[in-house]
């Protein structure tokens, strides 16, 4: 029996993991095939507070796990299958093992979102992505395309003007959704234009990209362009498929957290962008890690108490 099973490990889990291994509740971290969650597929971080100089995300990941191994935490690299929540103890099943334990996080986070049109995935690989880090070193030279307004999308761009002799940002409002700085960094950027108001309908190409076809939204003409490569950033959607009909969930997925940060099931702790629609910055989702760590540890006390009270006096 775990006294505690974190599920994920971006920073919500690993900073949950440093958490409850500190209170010397050895905790298992099931993190994933790939661990360290949507800072492993980043470049640069430059507002985790602690690195002036900006850290690459994986490299961040890397000492978050370091620093929760440390103090005990066992992560092991492999997914989640399913979970009973529906009695005691908690099950929680991979592909390998069944776990049982006292208490549960779920910090799973989110994952990017596609545009699902045709052509993305038989491309996906071979000039379409949602990882510029990942990708982005094979478009050298090459014009490359990024979809979406927000901070992603501009933090994507900047990034892929190393490697593209031009970078086209279509989007498909007027505004950009992203921050200032970021906004004001991109449109300044000499290799960086902006298609407006438009959208993708298909992604064309036969063994690679070679463009797409896209829909101006304003006067609904469709036309050609050619490129080399597509990048989407389009946003995440959480990773909330297992814990369908096990945690209550809102109309998008996301987990409903009650109180601090419990669940609808007793024991069962919530963190990070699995449930957070509006921060999910590292910053928050390590924070909520603690608070789902610090919240568990008290209510395995109070469990071990009641236990201890309940006991025959001998
Ligand atoms: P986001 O802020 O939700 O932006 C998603 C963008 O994609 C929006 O511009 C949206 O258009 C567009 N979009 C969504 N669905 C689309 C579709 N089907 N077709 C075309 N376009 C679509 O997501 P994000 O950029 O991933 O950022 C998420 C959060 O992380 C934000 O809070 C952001 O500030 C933060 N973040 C911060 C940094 C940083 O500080 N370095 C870096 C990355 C992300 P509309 O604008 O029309 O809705």
């Amino acid at each position: 029996m775990e006294r505690v099973i974190i599920i994920g490990s971006g920073p919500a889990g690993l900073t949950a993991a440093v958490y409850a291994a500190r209170a010397n509740l050895q905790p298992l971290v099931l993190a994933g095939g790939m661990y360290g969650g949507q800072l492993m597929l980043t470049t640069e971080v430059e507002n985790y507070p602690g690195f002036p100089e900006g850290i690459l995300g994986p490299d961040l990941m890397l000492k978050f796990r370091e620093q929760a191994e440390r103090f005990g935490a066992r992560v092991e690299n492999v997914d989640v299958t399913e979970v009973d929540f529906s009695g005691r103890p908690l099950i929680v099943r991979t592909e390998q093992a069944e776990y049982q334990a006292q208490t549960v996080i779920v910090a799973t986070g989110a994952s990017a979102r596609w545009l699902g049109v045709p052509g993305e995935e038989a491309l996906r690989g071979r000039g379409v992505s949602t990882c510029a880090t990942c990708d982005g070193a094979f478009f050298r030279e090459k014009h490359i395309v990024v979809v979406g307004g927000g901070d992603s999308a501009m933090e994507e761009a900047l990034f892929l003007t190393r490697f593209g002799t031009r970078v086209t940002v279509i989007h498909r409002r007027e505004d950009l959704r992203a921050s200032k700085v970021m906004a004001q960094r991109v449109r300044s950027h000499p290799k960086i234009d902006f298609i407006w108001n438009t959208v993708i309908e298909e992604i064309l190409g036969q063994e690679h990209v070679t463009g797409l076809r896209l829909r101006n939204l304003r006067d609904e003409s469709v036309f050609e362009f050619a490129c080399d490569a597509v990048f989407i950033a389009i946003g995440h959607d959480p990773n909330t498929g297992i814990f369908r009909g096990r945690l209550d969930l809102d109309e998008r997925g996301y987990v409903r957290v009650t109180g601090e940060s419990g669940s609808n099931v007793d024991g069962v702790f919530i963190a990070g962008d699995v449930s957070d629609l509006r921060y999910r910055q590292a910053i928050t989702a390590a924070g909520a890690g603690c608070r789902a760590a610090m919240d568990a540890e008290r209510y395995l006390e109070a469990l071990e108490y009641q236990m201890e009270s309940a006991a025959p006096l001998t």
